[in-house]
């Protein structure tokens, strides 16, 4: 039995949730933080003894694995964060003021919905763009939306955490540097899913989880921004080194941007889950991708169910979304988890923008997120629960 299908108590579990986190987290990432708790238990970037030199050294390391894994050439440009909640937050608050106007796709999670909303109130104008049926959004739309006046930045995510769609973040960075405006992405669901490489990808500012596909533990998330871009800082405070007797945040980064003590263990586990991507990433990837197909094909022969995403052949993460004319989505998660242990999602997942350009706002929808540790049986026992749920 695989580590996703493990037995707890009498209750066989199959964890299909990795668009909401990914679990279980690999032995090496559990270890890393257990024993940043354990070794290097001070605060980095605070003393000169050793323990707490060890404890820099760690998160230096771990910047550096990130940096390397997302192309940033500069580890200074990636900070650590509580999630890409913050990482979003960061960037658009950062770099936006009253009297911005934004363009921004219709998939957007209320990471970016959300503090859009509030930058509305504050008097930014938030021009939405209709994504089409599969959550794909559409270039062209962008592009005259982006022409239509100045615009300060143009907003999208790197892949759709409701369809599992894969943006076309290289088009939309031509398209926004072409008219003078930033390309701010929320990649919650590209990292360890897909290639990120921000230098190719060209974009102004990256903000993501460490907790999905890189398969780090909660409480980390991580921003790149572009180096020399000048973004406001969320929060003032404490950044340990040089200066503290200044009244005024340090410019310099990363510190500018993580004020207050790190979440050492966390970023100690992110690190880790850099490194072990960039060693076996591609062929993860790969087995993932294959169980997805393996799922996909699957649900599209169940009587009655709609699935929401790309067509099977087109570059998606791991993640669909499903409907049936039989059942509401709670219902089915409800008894997908009663009769046979299998964890999905049902809802709106966070993301209502999303749900109303699929059409399924009133109802939400089931999803599905395969990930590190899924094999061929939690996808076929997936499947025979749910037929035998819709017959
Ligand atoms: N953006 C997208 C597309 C997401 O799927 C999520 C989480 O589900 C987030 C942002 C927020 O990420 P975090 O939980 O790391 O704050």
């Amino acid at each position: 039995m695989s580590d996703s299908a493990a037995t707890v108590g009498a209750a066989r579990r199959i964890y299909l949730d990795h668009g909401a986190t990914s679990y279980p987290k690999p032995p090496e990432v559990i270890d890393a933080v257990v024993n940043a708790m354990r070794e290097h238990g001070a605060n980095p970037g605070r003393g000169a003894y050793r323990m707490a030199l060890s404890a820099t050294r760690l998160v230096f390391e771990a910047r550096r694995s990130l940096a390397e894994l997302m192309g940033a050439p500069d580890a200074r440009d990636v900070f650590f964060l509580s999630g890409c909640t913050e990482g979003c937050n960061l960037m658009l608050k950062g770099l936006l003021s009253a009297g911005d106007r934004v363009v921004v796709s219709s998939m957007e999670h209320n990471a970016v919905s959300r503090p859009l909303h509030a930058l509305g109130d504050a008097g930014v104008e938030v021009v939405v763009v209709d994504a089409d049926r599969a959550g794909l959004v559409n270039v062209e739309a962008m592009e005259s939306a982006v022409r239509a006046a100045p615009t300060r930045a143009v907003i999208c995510q790197h892949a759709s955490n409701v369809t599992g769609a894969v943006q076309p973040i290289a088009d939309l960075a031509d398209i926004a540097h072409e008219n003078g405006a930033l390309l701010l992405v929320d990649g919650a669901q590209g990292l360890g899913h897909l290639d990120v490489d921000v230098s190719t990808l060209d974009v102004d500012a990256y903000a993501c989880s460490g907790h999905k596909g890189l398969l780090g533990p909660q409480g980390v998330g991580i921003l790149y921004l572009r180096p020399g871009l000048d973004a406001r800082e969320l929060l003032q405070g404490g950044t340990g080194g040089g200066a503290s007797e200044e009244p005024a945040q340090p410019m310099g980064r990363p510190e500018r941007y993580e004020a207050g003590t790190p979440n050492t263990p966390g970023i100690a586990g992110a690190g880790v889950a850099a490194r072990l991507l960039l060693a076996h990433g591609s062929e993860w990837r790969e087995e993932e991708q294959r169980l997805f197909r393996r799922l996909k094909e699957g649900l599209l022969e169940i009587e009655g169910v709609t699935v929401f995403g790309p067509a099977t052949d087109e570059e998606c993460v791991p993640i669909c979304s499903m409907v049936s004319d039989k059942l509401e989505p709670d219902r089915i998660a409800f008894m997908l988890d009663r009769t046979a242990g299998v964890a999905v999602r049902s809802g709106l997942h966070c993301a209502p923008w999303a749900h109303r350009t699929l059409g399924t706002l009133e109802t939400g929808a089931l999803r599905f997120g395969v990930g590190h540790g899924n094999t061929d049986a939690d996808i076929d026992v997936a499947l025979g629960a749910l037929a035998e749920i819709l017959r």
